[in-house]
């Protein structure tokens, strides 16, 4: 039911923290990878440490807020392994600011990193998706697609706006066999939170303390939930969004 053995999946960000987590998860169940992300060394790295599963993993660089890069990367997944199956939508970044310091550019650069990106991505994957009888696509939200937060008026919007992304391409695609899902990582240790942990004083041990699971999440938490939305496990589950956060969104 898990097994993805010649399944192609394309994850952005899948060079680090939840978008190599991701990526592990599928690689184990034998999915080929392309890691997108802008950074080629790091891609590379995680190409490497892919194919220690046994799988083909190839790095494609891309700037998922460019259309044209956006589209020429999925031609050159499509040249590379003649299809594509999985697309999971993960890179990501926040800009912290009180709303009234944000700049206009600072707001549409985390939109379209976080949000028009997923957009952009979905459309180019999608005849291909069709054309082959069905697909998966997994995008990544936050606990700030449910809470609000003072210093983070782009982001949050973002994130919400891939819970409504989701529940749209699911219903508009249903009938394709295209699953679309969202989940939502609750705290999880990469280099956007220690980024924020500098910037915001305490977040850390405000986030330990409020998490029932009682730590921060790491990477390989994400690895079984992406496993199981890429899977025909899940073929029934579309525009569902998938809290994966150590029980943060359910304390009072
Ligand atoms: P990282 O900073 O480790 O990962 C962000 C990834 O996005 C990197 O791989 C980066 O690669 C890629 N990326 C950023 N901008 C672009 C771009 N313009 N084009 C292509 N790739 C880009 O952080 P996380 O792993 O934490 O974040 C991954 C996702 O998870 C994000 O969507 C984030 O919002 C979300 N998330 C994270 C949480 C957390 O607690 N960590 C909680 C909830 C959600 P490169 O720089 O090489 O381009």
């Amino acid at each position: 039911m898990f097994d993805l053995t010649g399944r192609v999946a394309i994850v952005t960000g899948g060079n680090g923290g939840i978008g190599l987590g991701m990526a592990r998860g599928m690689a184990d169940c034998g999915a080929r990878i392309v890691v997108a992300a802008r950074n080629a060394e790091k891609s590379l790295r995680a190409v490497a440490e892919l194919k220690g599963f046994g799988v083909d993993a190839a790095a494609i660089q891309v700037d998922v807020r460019d259309e044209a890069s956006v589209e020429s990367l999925v031609r050159a997944t499509v040249a590379l392994w003649g299809r594509v199956d999985i697309l999971v939508n993960n890179a990501g970044t926040n800009i912290r600011k009180q709303p009234q310091d944000l700049a206009l550019s600072e707001w549409r650069d985390v939109i379209d990193t976080n949000l028009t990106s997923a957009f952009m991505l979905s459309k180019a994957v999608y005849p291909h998706m069709k054309a082959q009888g069905g697909g998966k696509i997994i995008n990544v939200g936050s606990m700030n697609s449910i809470f609000g937060v003072p210093f983070s008026a782009a982001y949050a919007s973002s994130k919400g706006g891939i819970v409504q992304l989701s529940k749209v391409l699911a219903t508009a695609w249903a009938a394709d066999n295209i699953q679309v899902n969202a989940v939502l990582p609750g705290w999880i240790d990469t280099e956007l939170t220690v980024g924020a942990r500098g910037d915001v004083p305490g977040l850390y041990e405000r986030t330990l303390a409020r998490t029932p699971a009682g730590r921060w999440g790491v990477g390989d938490d994400m690895a079984g939930v992406a496993a199981f939305l890429a899977s025909s496990a899940s073929d029934y589950v579309t525009g569902a969004s998938i809290p994966v956060d150590g029980g943060y969104s359910s304390l009072g």
